[in-house]
């Protein structure tokens, strides 16, 4: 993970957040690079749940809702985490992950293996970031930062299913930023305290909520597959009954083997009727179903959840890789093409060429239209070449004296550092078409 962040830091991916004043804890900032790959990402999970597909819907609710909605989903009394002080080094644990956590003392032990460990019982610590809407300060203005963009889903489930006329199954899919206030945030952006969210309920006649729950794993875990993730670094852990919320008849994890070890990358829950039926109650408003035959359900809940974080680490992790090539060593980044935060670089041989420089140019302007590319006209052209390979990113058109007489370019692949030419009028398509192509990790 170390040789990650250095490289996030090193080539902008990310930074430490409020830096020059010390930083706050596990908090980042991203860069330019970092940005985009975080849009590539979030994109691309539009674009497989809503884009592609006839049956779910977007939605964009506010961060900040009436605080009734977390008494009612359960937040306010329930979405808490057991937390142990140590008397002796004043640090706090999560009671829950003791096997993960270390001592402050030297040499590293787990909490409560020195004799001189001064361990209070757990208490249970509630994650929601408080805040206050309005002048007054007192206990009436009283609201939370939501810790999950799903509540916002469920109070919309009368709008949505109105107006857009959907009936079961049909889904609801937003991305936004949640907040939870972790006992114990870490491993860079695995565990943040702010973080973007994508999830999509999945609203079903109960009696096809198994099908549609084996379903939604199937599906996910395949996006990540599609996208490079090797079947080897990736499983399916389904909770056993004493893991799972009360309301849930099911949950899986589809995990990621992390440098820290295997680990949540995205939750997939049958949920039930639990939501729909706690705002029913609280709000007065029913939510359910009713066909044109006046039949009426409240429909069960599946829900694949994920963050943008976890899925930025798991394709960093996966991505990484050290070689040596004709004696030299290289740090590449073998990203799928469409994460990459670059998709292709434009590089002129002889900057100073105005031959070579100007075609360049031309190229570039040309393929930014369509996608994220860069011109890079400084340094000799192994160091350009070393340095997209560390952004990862996956082809690289260099305008050098052949292009001068017969107008062709030569693309070099990343991954196999194949080189190959192409006339420089046919780049556009060509590089259109190489995104399109079904990509594999050359790791193994
Ligand atoms: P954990 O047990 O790791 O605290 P959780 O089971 O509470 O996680 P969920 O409430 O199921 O997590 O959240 C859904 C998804 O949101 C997770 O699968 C993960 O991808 C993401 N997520 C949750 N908490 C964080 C966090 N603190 N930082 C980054 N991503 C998070």
């Amino acid at each position: 993970m170390d040789k990650i962040v250095s490289l996030c830091r090193r080539r902008g991916f990310v930074f430490p957040s409020s830096e020059i004043y010390g930083g706050l804890g596990s908090t980042y900032d991203y860069g330019h690079y970092g940005v985009l790959m975080k849009n590539h990402i979030r994109s691309l999970w539009l674009r497989a749940m809503v884009q592609e597909r006839d049956d779910i819907v977007a939605i964009d609710s506010a961060i900040i809702l009436n605080p009734a909605v977390w008494e009612a989903s359960g937040h306010v009394a329930g979405f808490s985490d057991p937390l142990i002080d140590c008397r002796t080094c004043k640090l706090r644990f999560r009671a829950d992950r003791l096997e993960d956590a270390q001592c402050g003392r030297k040499p590293s032990k787990r909490p409560g293996e020195f004799s001189e460990c001064d361990l209070t019982e757990p208490r249970q610590f509630n994650l929601m970031f408080e805040t206050q809407v309005g002048a007054m300060e007192d206990g009436s203005s009283k609201a939370y930062l939501r810790p999950e963009t799903a509540q916002g889903i469920f109070i919309n489930f009368k709008n949505v299913s109105q107006l857009a006329r959907r009936k079961p199954p049909f889904g609801i899919a937003q991305v936004g930023k949640s907040f939870r206030n972790e006992i114990t945030p870490g491993n860079f952006l695995f565990r943040v305290r702010e973080f973007e969210q994508m999830e999509m309920e999945f609203f079903v006649p109960p009696a096809e909520a198994e099908q549609w729950y084996r379903y939604w794993i199937e599906q996910r875990y395949s996006w990540y597959t599609g996208l490079g993730i090797r079947e080897s670094m990736l499983r399916v852990r389904e909770h056993d009954e004493s893991e799972r919320s009360h309301y849930s008849s099911g949950t899986s994890d589809i995990e990621y083997q992390y440098p820290i070890g295997w680990q949540e990358l995205e939750g997939v829950a049958n949920r039930g009727d639990y939501d729909l039926t706690q705002h029913t109650k609280a709000s007065g408003t029913k939510l359910e179903f009713v066909g044109q035959e006046g039949d009426r359900y409240t429909p069960y809940v599946i829900e694949p959840a994920v963050s943008i974080e976890r899925i930025f680490v798991a394709m960093l992790c996966e991505a990484y890789d050290e070689e040596v090539v004709g004696e030299r060593e290289r740090t590449v980044m073998h990203l799928h093409p469409l994460v990459a935060p670059v998709k292709a670089a434009v590089l002129p041989l002889v900057p100073r060429d105005e031959g070579m420089s100007s075609r360049a140019r031309a190229l570039f302007e040309e393929l930014r239209r369509r996608h994220t590319v860069e011109h890079d006209d400084s340094g000799q052209i192994g160091r350009r070449y070393r340095r997209q390979d560390e952004i990862g990113t996956p082809w690289a058109f260099t305008i050098d004296d052949q292009t001068l007489e017969d107008e062709t370019v030569t693309v070099r692949d990343r991954d196999s550092l194949s080189q190959e030419r192409l006339p420089i009028s046919g780049v556009a398509a060509w590089l259109d078409d190489a995104l399109q192509r079904e990509w594999r990790s050359p790791k193994t």
